[in-house]
């Protein structure tokens, strides 16, 4: 049995019982997994031929963040770069054999974008890129440690944690398409919600969409606009309401939705039914079914059928 390198300390809450026992178990029986000597940090799980996740650790007490790899057959795509400790790059390197690869983000928190330091170019929605700007210092991984240096939530060397560099950010349209070679495309999905400049990939070739944080099986999160970044009208149910209308209508284009957390595999059904979810807290934000206190602040929980939560407060409907 392989363990990855990090040791967690402390969780900010349990996670439920699908998720926590979905993932103990993809995590201890998974034939595929893979833990390489290049990036301790990292278990690899080969969920298609040519489509890996790659899971690490959290560092700062919430769920585990996924990062999924496609290897196309001139390129391969990353698709999100979590926290930036471990050989990231040199692990993918590994898996594609040296291939040219496109880094793509699903969206800017530090538990899917702060590796993106070691790499020489982002892409992302247009949305998205003022977020990123605003992590462009050297100061973006203080708030993981203490005040004698040590990591508050989880436990690793901290040698291993990739350096602070700059790197191009491009912003892409909504449908921007991404050719990994021959007729391998992955489209960009404009799917706000989880954050305003917040997207999806849809990988036509393998019909999965990789959905990140607006498809977790713990819970779906929408915090709201956030202070001094634009376009926080989209960080809402609202906006994620008005996207999953059209998204219902290519169902017929995926089978599946790998998210950015938790539970893999979804099935496409969940689209429709997180509508459902939206549209009633969007046609009543006080129809909520319980409240639930994350980090001081208190987030109204909505069930969504079959699947798990929609959390939102009075300023993200
Ligand atoms: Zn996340």
């Amino acid at each position: 049995m392989e363990f990855i390198k990090t040791k967690v300390l402390k969780r900010e809450e349990p996670l439920d019982t699908l998720s926590a026992a979905y993932m103990k178990l993809l995590r201890e029986k998974d034939k595929t997994k893979k833990v390489y000597g290049i990036d301790p940090y990292a278990e690899v799980y080969q969920f298609r031929d040519n489509v890996y996740g790659i899971l690490t650790e959290s560092l700062d007490g919430m769920g585990a963040p996924w990062m999924y790899l496609i290897v196309g057959p001139e390129k391969a795509m990353l698709i999100d770069t979590s926290f930036g400790l471990g050989n990231l790059k040199g692990l993918v390197n590994e898996i594609t054999g040296g291939m040219e690869l496109v880094v793509v983000n699903t969206h800017a928190t530090f538990d899917h974008s702060y590796g993106n330091h070691q790499f020489e170019r982002v892409y992302c929605h247009e949305f998205c890129v003022p977020y990123l700007q605003k992590q462009l210092t050297p100061k973006l991984w203080d708030f993981l440690f203490d005040e004698n240096g040590n990591g508050k939530w989880a436990e690793f060397d901290k040698r291993d944690m990739i350096q602070y560099k700059e790197y191009e950010m491009i912003g892409c349209p909504n449908g921007h398409i991404f050719n990994l070679g021959k007729d391998h495309d992955i489209e960009l999905v404009f799917m706000p919600g989880h954050q305003a400049g917040h997207a999806a990939f849809l990988d036509k070739k393998n019909r999965i969409l990789f959905g990140g944080d607006d498809f977790c099986s713990m819970r779906v999160g929408l915090g709201g606009p956030k202070e001094g970044l634009p376009y926080g009208e989209y960080a809402t149910v609202t906006a994620l309401a008005r996207e999953l209308e059209k998204l219902v209508k290519r169902t017929n284009e995926f089978d599946v939705i790998y998210p950015g957390h938790f539970m893999v595999e979804l099935d496409n059904s969940v689209v429709q039914n997180l509508l459902e979810a939206c549209q009633a807290v969007v046609a009543n934000p006080n129809d909520y079914d319980y409240l639930h206190v994350l980090k001081g602040k208190t987030y109204k929980l909505k069930y969504i059928k079959e699947f798990g939560v929609l959390g939102y407060t009075d300023r993200s409907v």
